[in-house]
């Protein structure tokens, strides 16, 4: 499934070549992916220019020309491959893509102004695509519960010792909650968690002291959240330079983690060496290192 710094990736990716041009066409395959289609998804896209594409979470939001926002989601096993025109083939200069026949999960394509042909393809049809007025954005499902943005200025140990405060959850279960930290997954958290040496079953509360002032552990946790997201982005960065003599598909790249996925292995930090624990919190795997985290 892919993961905050995945979906980042994707719109780094999409951005250059679709912020500015407008949709020429656009092929839908099936009437749903996870979710039907919005009525008339094609037509209210054809002719319009993709004013920018951001990322909020894990959606993908491209502002429209026209008061509509096109939200797209890559679900389980979404990606998308950046197809160069024939005739222009330094329009982007990172993307190569060849294609032969149709492939049966290419659900959508959008056939830019540029040149630029973009292919949706998702096998599980987890993903999502959907049109929203700009003015219904922020209190739609979909963005109205989330909490801020790990790599935002919003994200501070003030902000999560303000959220701590007097919770006597357990600090996974703080950290994945999507109202407090948005797009903030499972391997992220049990990494940050491992750097910031905290223990995932430490009550919530002691990142918040009896006033509310944040504790040094609230402190410690802010720049490792940044610094594993950053690190696995710029990871996808370079997934994505090499994807130049490949096929130009977008979504998912390999990332070492430190505990994520090394259930019984060494612990990396020096000295320690202890096997790294897996247990399974609101069934999701953690893992961790008793001798580290605290
Ligand atoms: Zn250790």
């Amino acid at each position: 499934m892919p993961e905050l710094p995945e979906v980042e990736t994707v719109c780094r990716g999409l951005e250059p070549v679709m912020a500015g041009a407008a949709f020429q066409a656009v092929e839908q395959r099936r009437p749903d992916l996870r979710w039907p289609l919005p009525p008339r998804f094609t037509e209210r896209l054809t002719g319009r220019r993709l004013l920018a594409l951001t990322r909020r979470a894990k959606f993908l939001v491209g502002r429209i020309e026209g008061g509509e926002t096109l939200v797209m989601h890559l679900g389980m096993s979404g990606r998308f491959t950046i197809a160069m025109g024939q005739n222009d083939p330094d329009l982007v200069g990172r993307f190569v893509y060849d294609t032969g026949a149709a492939d049966v999960h290419d659900h959508i394509v959008f056939h830019m102004s540029n040149g630029v042909r973009i292919v949706y393809n998702d096998p599980r049809r987890f993903g999502f695509m959907d049109l929203i007025a700009d003015e219904a954005l922020d209190t739609h499902k979909l963005f109205a519960d989330l909490g801020v943005e790990p790599l935002g200025n919003a994200l501070n140990a003030g902000y999560l010792a303000e959220r701590a405060r007097g919770r006597s959850s357990d600090l996974k279960s703080f950290l994945l909650d999507q109202r407090i930290i948005a797009g903030l997954g499972n391997i992220y958290v049990s990494e940050a968690l491992f750097r910031a040496g905290l223990s995932p079953n430490r009550r919530t509360k002691s990142l918040a002291s009896k006033a509310g002032a944040p504790t040094e552990r609230a402190e410690r946790l802010v720049p490792v959240i940044r610094d594993v997201l950053n690190e696995a982005i710029a990871a996808g960065g370079s997934t994505l330079r090499d994807y130049k003599h490949a096929d130009g598909a977008l979504g998912y790249f390999q990332h070492a983690f430190r505990v994520y996925g090394r259930e019984g292995e060494p612990c990396m930090t020096q000295g320690c060496g202890q096997p790294i624990r897996r247990i399974v919190q609101a069934g999701r795997s953690t893992f961790y290192c008793s001798a580290c985290q605290r």
